[in-house]
């Protein structure tokens, strides 16, 4: 028996849509500018996690023909060592692109980092310029989790206007951009975090239900309304009573699924999005060299 089971919102299939339509204006642009695109990703330490993350942007740079300019820093690097480093690559023209890679060791602070960054190539949007930007509804450099939640809403035809958005969470990474986007969607924005009480109550209004708390599968499917569009940001490495690990988001996939209308899965959903709005933000900034 298979009751109503929600449409999965296909982060992979459509971040792979975009990447090719990526690689063929960058070909279109570099006829009129001369180089390729250039992202430099900033790495510091040994993180595994961040490894594996920064590995996948170089992939996916290759792929759609943009250059790796990226450095991979000691764990003791300085401060004053990355903000050189910094300095350098803001003056490069063949970088368009900058990124440093979240978390950094716990002597650095990234904050004061971000801040050094040349907003014009702030591939990230984290930039206190591209941050304002956001929240006056301004165009520029878009964070790119967030933009990739909207984009992959924006295609499946979610509608946003009118409608009661629930964020889970309010990290300046995630939570509160998504909650500034959907307000610019015309959406009704509720933005619950970890001193809600009655989340549930909370989340059962949500006609759209962005999630991104690092909780895994703490959203059930009670807590859903039925038809809702639920959006999966969460990516948590959980180990199975076999003693193998895998990935799972906030969401519990297979509940929620005979719930919502909509559902993003983990991994294929929003991770896969968020890169390619990296390469979308480095090619943004690189057609405006023309
Ligand atoms: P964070 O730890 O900075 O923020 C978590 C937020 O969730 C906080 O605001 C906190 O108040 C809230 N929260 C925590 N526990 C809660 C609870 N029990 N109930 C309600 N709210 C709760 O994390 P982050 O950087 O925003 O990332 C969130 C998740 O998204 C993580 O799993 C992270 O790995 C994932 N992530 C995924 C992508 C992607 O590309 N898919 C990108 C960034 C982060």
């Amino acid at each position: 028996m298979n009751a109503q089971t929600a449409q999965i919102l296909d982060g992979k299939a459509l971040a792979q849509r975009m990447q090719t339509e990526l690689a063929t204006e960058i070909q279109r642009l570099q006829a009129q500018i001369g180089r390729p695109p250039g992202l430099a990703v900033l790495m510091v330490g040994n993180d595994p996690a961040s490894a594996v993350y920064v590995r996948n942007k170089e992939r996916a740079c290759e792929k759609v023909g943009i250059a790796s300019l990226g450095q991979h820093f000691p764990t003791d690097t300085t401060q004053a060592e990355l903000e050189q480093m910094i300095q350098t690559l803001n003056q490069d023209q063949r970088v368009d692109g900058i990124l440093i890679q979240l978390p950094l060791p716990g002597h650095l602070d990234a904050v004061a980092l971000l801040t050094q960054l040349n907003p014009n190539k702030d591939a990230d949007g984290l930039h206190p310029l591209n941050l304002g930007r956001l929240v006056r509804g301004e165009a520029g450099l878009r964070s790119c989790t967030p933009a990739g939640v909207m984009r992959l809403l924006q295609e499946y035809d979610v509608e946003l206007q009118g409608k009661h958005a629930v964020v889970v969470g309010r990290s300046i990474l995630v939570g509160k951009p998504i909650a500034l986007m959907l307000l610019e969607a015309n959406a009704t924005v509720t933005i619950a975090h970890s001193k809600t009480p009655n989340l549930a109550e909370v989340t059962r209004q949500a006609d759209i239900l962005v999630v991104a708390a690092g909780r895994p599968e703490m959203i059930t499917a009670d807590m859903v309304k039925p038809g809702a569009a639920v959006v999966d940001v969460g990516i948590n490495r959980i180990t199975d009573p076999s003693g193998g690990s895998r990935l799972v988001g906030d969401v519990q996939f297979d509940s929620v699924r005979r719930v919502a209308g909509f559902l993003t899965p983990v991994p294929g959903g929003v991770g896969a999005m968020t890169v390619t709005l990296l390469l979308y933000n480095t090619v943004w900034s690189y057609s405006q060299q023309r």
